[in-house]
């Protein structure tokens, strides 16, 4: 699963490291459920009432005992309407007696049932999801399990969805099981639904069967077992866009029909991303098939459900977003990694979700570095390092056996924090080995649940290293290492030596193993040493027959750490000269920066464009910032580079500058296909001629997103009259969900405040509220105070019957 932070980032408190009030949770070990009687086969028989976001369900459930002979059974069933239960004998069908208390059914078997020894249950139910209630008494909306998307139409171009989510165990909300990770079975699933919509399951589509009532049946068959939690169906107006074929298996992207032309540009490199990672892990792809649908108003930010990964909105891009880079690109391959880790070898318990997350995490970086480089890779691994940090998540361990929620475990430790611990365990036993390491857990565990030990076992095996340490250290510790780092040049007594320190300044106490590459510069001969840092405080000697340019410490740039390193300037000029590293040149790009120095612009003509980017935001406000040749450069830039972000930082800079000259870069810009790039050259026409800006604003609103529609957006809303409401009121509601948009409805009010029809004002309330009700509830206490704050000025400025309208519409 991709976190809905990603795209929307309304950060619930636990993803900020926040714990709880009530810690009794502190107690309670979480482990894997016990198992008593193990899921073998699903047979789901559904339809659909979009009048009352209903599901009819028949269920034909096949089980068996654990070990221990049982005459019973327990099932997760979040609040259905049960109608029958029943053991299944051949054609016939015998009653069975059964609890149920609104979440799970506890079933009398009619006999003692042994090992081995199948037996068949019947469920005739009714699944209403949007009845469910939470633990408190308030309709829940995040764990329904069944989404009923605009279902009765009444929504004006909005299309008429259904899709589901189980992660964590949301799935026993429309289907009847066990639902737990350790679980897994094989399944059949019909759905019958309208004629004029498409179906997406797991596994392959066998059959379709026109019924007489206008309705259809679609067959879907999975022959190979998997997770309760990773049933998947999705039904709608779709788009069916099939891509080459991987070794002959369907390869397809269910999208709504007007963004059919972008989806082989959005998704395109799934095939290719199938073949690297079968390459890599010597494991081919094990599914039938794999799809990828776009849901509506999805949840999450996208879900790995077995050859049926959901996406939210934020992956339909059109050509001119795609300029700027696929931002989606890396959710893809997070999901097609799950494929393997997660739906083929399943984590066993949510406290062990590092077999599933950290793995899905660290694959973008495998498949940036395959795809676009290194630097690009290493500079997605420092933001993800940085989330990590910025979380402040210190003290929760990787495999986490005591938490609050089950929810808590999807946090930046799991993903990000995992994911760099993978990028230090690569590192440590190599590449070949690495992969071996995942060949053999992967091959020894398929179609059944890993947990961290098991991981480090398969490393064990292969590498012949005991790993005891790392997985203490890493997978059953919590925390990272603040190291300080010093150097000595000139010791008495030991001429031609040189001295680097490390401190470990973490307030845990708690001391790390840290085997890391050092490279020693002298005379521009660079030599390696491998080193462990191990002590709270380690001191490495080198031999040095002249002084050391630069001693790079953690060489590879692979540790997740944060240092204080004590270097100097020549250190840095040298780091700059010799480094390889993104985090060479981004270090003394910063220190160039941070000292006024002239190297600043070196980073102008970096191969990189986020080095780039870097240097021209950080010579902004710097001394060299109006420099004739940086000046020039930059203009190059402007005009000239293949990169769309590269190009427009440089633009914004030069927008800054002010020089009228540039006016005809910015007029060539505001036509750019890259949005990024046509919103800093619309920036820069408005700031030479302002008195266009309203015209201007107006004439590219058609196709603005991104930067542009930024602008464009701002533009409108600060000058924009009443004549302009209809579209101010469009482009408001348009806007995607997302923090941004909290400060898009401060302007609105603005705006607001300037129109006198009340009717529109109403209408200007009702949008808001729209998006205020999109929120999810959860994150609703951070946002309300704002919402509150724009009514109250605006029922201030327009008098009683506006004030009388937000009371009723704003609880
Ligand atoms: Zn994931």
């Amino acid at each position: 699963m991709v976190l809905a932070l990603a795209a929307s980032p309304f950060l619930s408190q636990a993803q900020f490291g926040e714990e709880p009030k009530d810690t009794t949770w502190k107690r309670i070990f979480r482990g894997s459920e016990p198992k008593v009687n193990d899921l073998v086969h699903t047979k789901l028989d559904v339809r659909f009432d979009y009048d009352k976001s209903y599901l009819y369900g028949k269920e034909w459930l096949t089980l068996k005992p654990t070990f221990y002979p049982t005459d019973s059974l327990l099932l997760d069933a979040k609040g259905m309407e049960i109608k029958e239960v029943a053991l299944v004998n051949g054609t016939s069908k015998t009653p069975l007696k059964y609890t149920y208390d609104g979440q799970q059914m506890k079933v009398k078997l009619n006999r003692l049932y042994s090992k081995d020894e199948k037996y068949t249950l019947y469920f005739d139910y009714v699944s209403k999801p949007d009845e469910l209630k939470a633990e408190g008494s308030a309709a829940i909306t995040d764990a329904k399990g069944l989404y009923f998307i605009n279902p009765k139409g009444e929504v004006k171009d909005k299309p008429t969805q259904i899709w589901t989510q189980g992660e964590t165990e949301a799935n026993s909300a429309w289907m009847i099981t066990i639902d737990k990770p350790n679980q897994k079975t094989t399944q059949e699933l019909s759905m019958t639904v309208p004629a004029k919509y498409v179906t997406l399951s797991n596994g392959l589509l066998k059959s379709q069967k026109k019924n007489a009532d206008g309705t259809r049946t679609d067959y879907w068959k999975m022959d190979l077992p998997h997770a309760p939690y990773l049933f998947f169906m999705g039904v709608g107006d779709f788009a069916v866009i099939k891509d080459k074929p991987y070794k002959g298996k369907e390869v397809s992207y269910y999208v709504e029909k007007n963004q059919a032309p972008y989806a082989l540009k959005v998704f395109g490199n799934t095939p290719e991303m199938m073949q690297f990672f079968s390459n890599k892990l010597g494991v081919d792809y094990p599914w039938a098939k794999y799809a990828q649908i776009v849901g509506r108003d999805y949840v999450s930010g996208a879900m790995e459900n077995t050859t049926a990964t959901l996406h939210q909105e934020s992956a339909y891009q059109n050509n001119r977003e795609l300029a700027d880079g696929n931002d989606w690109e890396e959710t893809i391959v997070h999901e097609l990694f799950h494929q393997w880790f997660g739906d083929l070898v399943t984590t066993e318990s949510w406290s062990n979700i590092t077999v599933n997350e950290s793995f899905a995490n660290y694959s973008e970086y495998l498949w940036d570095e395959y795809k676009y480089g290194k630097d690009f890779a290493d500079a997605h691994n420092y933001d993800d390092m940085q989330g990590y940090i910025m979380s402040g998540s210190d003290k929760k361990d990787l495999v986490r056996y005591h938490y609050h929620n089950k929810e808590d475990v999807f946090d930046a430790v799991s993903y990000n924090k995992g994911g760099r611990i993978l990028h230090m365990l690569r590192n440590f036993v190599g590449d070949e080995a690495f992969y071996a390491s995942l060949k053999n857990y992967l091959s020894t565990n398929k179609f059944k649940t890993g947990e961290a030990a098991q991981l480090r076992l398969a490393f064990e095996e292969v590498t012949g290293k005991d790993l005891n340490w790392f997985w203490n250290q890493w997978y059953y510790g919590s925390g990272h290492p603040k190291l300080k780092i010093s150097y000595n040049y000139d010791l008495p007594g030991m001429p031609g030596m040189s001295e680097v320190i490390v401190e470990q300044t973490q307030k845990s106490g708690k001391v790390f193993i840290l085997p890391v590459a050092v490279d020693v510069y002298v005379d521009g001969n660079k030599s390696r040493y491998n080193v462990t840092i191990d002590a709270q405080s380690d001191t490495f000697y080198f031999a040095t027959p002249t002084k050391p340019e630069w001693i790079s410490v953690d060489a590879d740039r692979i540790l997740l750490a944060e240092k204080t390193d004590n270097k100097s300037e020549a250190n840095y000029i040298a780091q700059w000269k010799y480094g390889k590293n993104y985090l060479d040149r981004k270090e003394a790009l910063d220190y160039f920066a941070k000292n006024n120095m002239p190297e600043i612009a070196k980073g102008l003509k970096d191969k990189f464009y986020r080095i780039k980017t870097t240097a021209i935001q950080k010579i902004a406000s710097s001394p060299y910032k109006a420099d004739p040749v940086v000046l020039e450069e930059i203009e190059t830039i402007a005009k000239k580079d293949n990169n769309a972000r590269a190009r427009a930082a440089a633009i914004n800079y030069l927008v800054k500058n002010g020089d009228k000259k540039y006016l005809p870069i910015f007029e060539s810009a505001v036509n750019d296909s890259s949005y990024s790039v046509a919103g800093a050259g619309l920036k820069g026409i408005v700031a030479s001629k302002p008195e266009n800006a309203l015209t201007l604003a107006k004439k590219y609103a058609a196709d603005a997103k991104g930067d542009l529609g930024k602008e464009v957006n701002r533009i409108l809303l600060a000058e924009g009259s009443e004549a302009d409401f209809d579209m101010i009121s469009a482009i408001y509601s348009n806007a995607p969900l997302s923090q941004e948009k909290v400060e898009l409805t401060e302007k609105y009010g603005k705006f607001l405040e300037k129109v006198t029809d009340l009717s529109k004002i109403k209408k200007g309330i009702d949008d808001m509220m729209v998006f205020r009700n999109a929120i999810p509830a959860q994150y609703r206490n951070f946002v309300d105070p704002t919402f509150k704050a724009i009514f109250d000025k605006i029922s201030a400025s327009k008098g009683k019957e506006i004030e009388e309208y937000v009371n009723k519409v704003f609880k």
